[in-house]
């Protein structure tokens, strides 16, 4: 069945200012504006929305939008020609510094009169601005009551940064109005496992040690380091990605049903997560975690060079990272949750699979086949490529012949079952903080949480040396191990292509 989506009154925002500091860079360019154009051209953006590019340096309004339009060009046709120019009138670009606060009385003047109007004010700029740029928008006047602020990662490299950086956030603005982006919760397949998990009963009654094997979270990325190389040799993967997606996918995953879907409810659940889990610590660091980093390969046939050469000097920052997590609770106990995710590896996949225990009994063990075809039940959240779910399970082979059995599966394409486009994890989470809904927003306590699992790790990481891969591959051999020694072996993701 195709369904038809249209944009239903609740989604509607109100007339809302959208600051964006740093709307020059490549973050700007790449995610935030082209997330305010799909949303302009699906008609939610209200006429009274003041939209908003501010940094040190402007440039021409015809320069800028020339940058922007190729992030754009993909849902620009000849018919809503007009509607590209009608958004790009709408665009202003202010100069801005956050540290003497140079062009804040410009800015004032751009944005809706009224106090009583949303005033957002994304933060895509380093972190090492937002102290500065907090205290700017407090000394200008430019913070109102109606103010939100919109910060990305990273928040802090370590739990005693992280807190400083919230100390600085939260020395100038009420938790209330903060907005802390993991865009991986903006995923439409994210928030529909929320659905599948408390919309449905019989997925939740199933979720539990007494039903599920184990859980994995991968998240797989063709691309190498590019322009980020000084900032990702700081950082590494563990840092980078297991902190914060893969852990909120992790928390998601495992959460209690909150008793409403409302923002501190569900980050409650979040966070009793991520103070359940297991410590990883010296004493069983080597069998909870192995780190790799790519050596040359290829990828799509295509030559591919080695991290070392990438960042320009040999490195001991892992690129790969895979981890068996434990969650201390009466759900979770002795369930295994195995985290991956890498750079130049073998395809751009994000997926979860929770695989769940197999029969206790097989009542087909005579027939042709039965042992090899009868896989446990697999549920497969596919959040990149093509979103979607799948529900493996074993079934008869049609005609007659015997019992023969084989693998089939239940397949849900969201882009193949819902007409429209899906909007990207930034259209919506932009269009929730307009609405003020935190819900898919990062609480402090979450994110110290998180940091304070990751610390303990990434100290073990830095005295050891991570096992090379090459480039194209899914990873280091000891990742591999890592599964196999439980019994267990990582399902080889959907990928691009
Ligand atoms: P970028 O391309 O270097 O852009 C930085 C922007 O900040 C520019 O517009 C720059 O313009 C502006 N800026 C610098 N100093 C300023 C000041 N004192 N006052 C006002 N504006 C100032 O960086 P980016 O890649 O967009 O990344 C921005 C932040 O987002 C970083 O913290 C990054 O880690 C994070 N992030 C980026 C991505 C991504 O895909 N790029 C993804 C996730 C997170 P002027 O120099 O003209 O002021």
């Amino acid at each position: 069945m195709v369904i038809e989506s249209k944009i239903p009154k609740e989604a509607e925002i109100p007339p809302t200012d959208f600051v964006i500091v740093g709307g020059t860079g490549d973050l700007a360019l790449r995610k935030i504006f082209p997330a305010l154009f799909h949303r302009f051209l699906d008609g939610q953006i209200p006429e009274s929305c003041a939209l908003i590019a501010a940094a040190r340096h402007t440039l021409p309004k015809d320069d800028f939008l020339a940058q922007l339009r190729p992030f754009c060009d993909e849902v620009i046709t000849k018919e809503n020609e007009a509607d590209w120019l009608a958004f790009g009138e709408r665009v202003q670009i202010i100069g801005f510094d956050v540290k003497t606060g140079e062009g804040a009385e410009e800015i004032e003047a751009a944005c809706l009169a009224t106090a009583a109007v949303p005033r957002v004010f994304y933060f895509a700029i380093s972190p090492t601005l937002f102290s500065d740029a907090c205290q700017t928008l407090e000394r200008t006047g430019l913070k109102t009551e109606q103010t939100r602020l919109v910060v990305e990662k990273p928040m802090g490299h370590d739990l005693k940064s992280a807190e400083a950086l919230d100390d600085s956030i939260l020395a100038v603005f009420e938790e209330r109005q903060i907005y802390r982006i993991d865009h991986y919760l903006g995923k439409e397949t994210v928030q529909n496992l929320m659905a599948l998990r408390f919309a449905n009963s019989i997925f939740e009654s199933l979720w539990s040690n007494a039903h599920i094997d184990h859980v994995q979270i991968s998240v797989a990325e063709e691309v190498g380091v590019g322009s980020r190389a000084s900032y990702y040799d700081d950082f590494g993967a563990l840092r980078d990605m297991v902190q914060n997606h893969l852990l909120q996918l992790l928390c998601l995953v495992a959460m209690e049903p909150p008793s409403k879907f409302v923002a501190d409810q569900v980050r409650d659940e979040k966070l009793r997560v991520l103070r359940a889990l297991k410590p990883i610590t010296r004493d069983n660091f080597d069998r909870c975690v192995k780190l790799g980093q790519y050596t040359k390969g290829s990828i799509e046939a295509k030559p591919v060079d080695s991290y070392s050469n990438e960042v320009g000097h040999a490195s001991r920052t892992e690129t790969f990272a895979a981890l068996r997590c434990e969650i201390s609770n009466w759900r979770w106990s002795g369930v295994p949750f195995y985290l991956r995710t890498g750079k130049r590896l073998a395809g751009r996949a994000s997926e979860i699979v929770i695989t769940f225990k197999r029969p206790p009994h097989n009542i087909f063990e005579d027939g042709p086949r039965s042992s090899e075809v009868m896989e446990p039940n697999r549920l497969v959240i596919r959040l990149q490529p093509n979103e979607g779910l799948k529900l493996s399970m074993t079934s008869k082979e049609p005609g007659p012949g015997g019992m023969r059995l084989f693998p089939a599966s239940l397949n849900l394409s969201f882009n193949e079952t819902f007409k429209t486009r899906l909007p990207e994890a930034y259209e919506r989470l932009l269009m929730d903080v307009a609405r003020g809904n935190q819900t898919l927003f990062m609480r402090s306590d979450e994110v110290e949480a998180a940091w304070a699992f990751i610390d303990p790790i990434v100290n073990e990481a830095k005295l050891r040396q991570p096992e090379k891969y090459t480039a194209g591959t899914w990873g280091p051999v000891s990742a591999f191990e890592l599964m196999a020694e439980h019994g267990h072996r990582w399902i080889e993701p959907e990928v691009d292509g």
